[in-house]
């Protein structure tokens, strides 16, 4: 039951529409490297569309009806898109999910030192990373400094082909021996993945500061530059991440390498999908795309939180239709494409998939019926019908599809979003993009599944 790869079925109109959506998304990459740059753009994104703010709408006292649009954010991390049908909304809404953090390495809250006339930044690293992939690449730092005033300092260095990058080095392959000995694993260790951020003395300091004199520079620099001092860093959201635009891949250029694509390639997608619709749909389409996935879907940002119900039961306020009761139906009436990356194969390391039930690159978007590891652990596992109501809408709308699991059972696995979607008891199942290399520094998808995931979003906010 082989499915067909898609670059074969386009007419030229669709390749032209799938390097738009190709470059369009390669923008969203570049502009959104932290999730607060992902939410910033998306904001932007959505008022062009015409979506207004939902807590502005409120206190001016406006009713919501449908054909409105409107989106709400929390901590400037998590945002909610709602475009209102024509169904009454306790008979539930079509919702896109996925996720805009992304693996990388934060700066510690005490992180500046010098040892031996070179000064560093310590670290901590998010989400899941094989550590010695990190290392000896061009590195940006992207964030915000709150300082006490209660101002708020934004840092984005390493962009721009003028800016310094950052570093983090690995011992020259000469002196390797002993180091080549260990495990991957513990090649490059967490404590390791200090940053590189200076090498130049401040002159003429006095006597008692002299051995910091490289450290002080930095200081003096970070000063001048953004007015902040030593001690904001406590109160910072510093992240390390590849340095560099998203860049076509191939000489046939017909994928994408770039940083962050789990899972800002099915939050884009999700996005671009829910803002082209333009018409009044008949059921209420949502746009969900959320913080903290990579650690647990934890805090205030992540799934877990009450920030959706929260959003939905100010949603139903302001159409003048809440209770407890309508809030619960919306939720457990609803039917959800939780979206995140999938392992696409990879001939080079074969023997971790099980070929029939493999994501492949340029045959469409996968739907996961399941994910979570050791015996399914940790899954929302879609019910069948409703995996079978989903392949009808793709199959309606010609949109190349796949199905996967996440490697050979028993060889790992992974988490996502859909099963705390689920506990509502609507209808969640698990889609997305194959990716090549996820969490690495540089991940690499294809065009055609980029293109069809976004042709899918549209096709379910229509008719599911
Ligand atoms: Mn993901
Ligand atoms: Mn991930």
């Amino acid at each position: 039951m082989e499915r067909r790869n898609a670059w074969l079925s386009y007419t030229e109109a669709e390749e032209k529409e799938l390097e738009k959506v190709a470059k369009e998304y390669r923008n969203f990459l570049d502009v959104g490297k932290t999730e607060r740059e992902c939410v910033t753009q998306i904001i932007k994104e959505a008022q062009e569309a015409g979506y207004e703010c939902l807590e502005e709408k409120a206190a001016k006292g406006e009713k919501l009806k449908a054909g409105d649009k409107v989106y709400t954010v929390g901590m400037k991390k998590i945002v909610a898109l709602f475009h209102i049908g024509q169904d009454d909304i306790a008979e539930g809404m079509n919702i896109l999910g996925a996720h805009i953090d992304s693996p990388r390495l934060d700066i510690k809250q005490n992180p500046l030192y010098e040892d031996t006339d070179l000064a560093y930044l310590d670290t901590h690293y998010y989400g899941g990373v094989k550590k010695y992939q990190w290392v000896t690449l061009p590195l940006a730092m992207h964030g915000v400094v709150a300082k006490k005033d209660g101002s708020i300092v934004e840092i984005s260095i390493g962009e721009d082909a003028e800016d310094p990058v950052l570093y983090i080095t690995d011992l020259l392959i000469h002196l390797s021996g002993k180091q080549l000995q260990k495990k991957a694993a513990e090649v490059i260790e967490g404590e390791m993945l200090d940053i590189l951020i200076g090498s130049r003395p401040l002159a003429e300091l006095p006597d008692d500061s002299k051995k910091d004199a490289v450290k002080q520079n930095v200081l003096k620099i970070l000063n001048e530059k953004y007015g902040i001092e030593e001690e904001d860093f406590l109160s910072a959201e510093l992240e390390i991440v590849p340095a560099g635009k998203a860049r076509d891949c191939g000489l046939d250029r017909s994928m994408i390498a770039a940083y962050g694509q789990d899972d800002r390639v099915c939050a884009y997608t999700s996005l671009a999908a829910m803002l082209e619709m333009e018409e009044t749909p008949k059921r209420t389409g949502c746009c969900l795309l959320v913080d903290k996935e990579e650690i647990g879907s934890v805090g205030a940002t992540g799934m877990q939180s009450r920030f959706f119900e929260n959003s939905v039961a100010e949603l139903l306020d302001g159409m003048g239709c809440y209770s407890e009761l309508a809030l619960r139906r919306a939720l457990r009436n609803s039917s959800m494409l939780s979206s995140d990356v999938s392992a696409g194969y990879d001939p080079a390391y074969g023997e971790a998939f099980e070929k029939k039930n493999a994501a492949y690159l340029g045959r469409g978007i996968v739907l996961n019926k399941f994910t979570g590891a050791r015996g399914k652990s940790g899954s929302n596992d879609a019910n069948a019908e409703y995996v079978a109501r989903v392949r009808r809408i793709f199959d309606d709308h010609n949109v190349a599809f796949q199905t996967a699991e996440l490697g050979k059972v028993d060889f790992g696995g992974g988490g996502t979003i859909a099963y705390i979607a689920a506990l509502y008891g609507m209808e969640v199942i698990d889609s997305g993009v194959a990716v090549l290399s996820m969490h690495a520094p540089w991940e690499v998808t294809s065009k055609a599944d980029v293109y069809e995931a976004y042709k899918a979003y549209k096709a379910f906010l229509l008719d599911a």
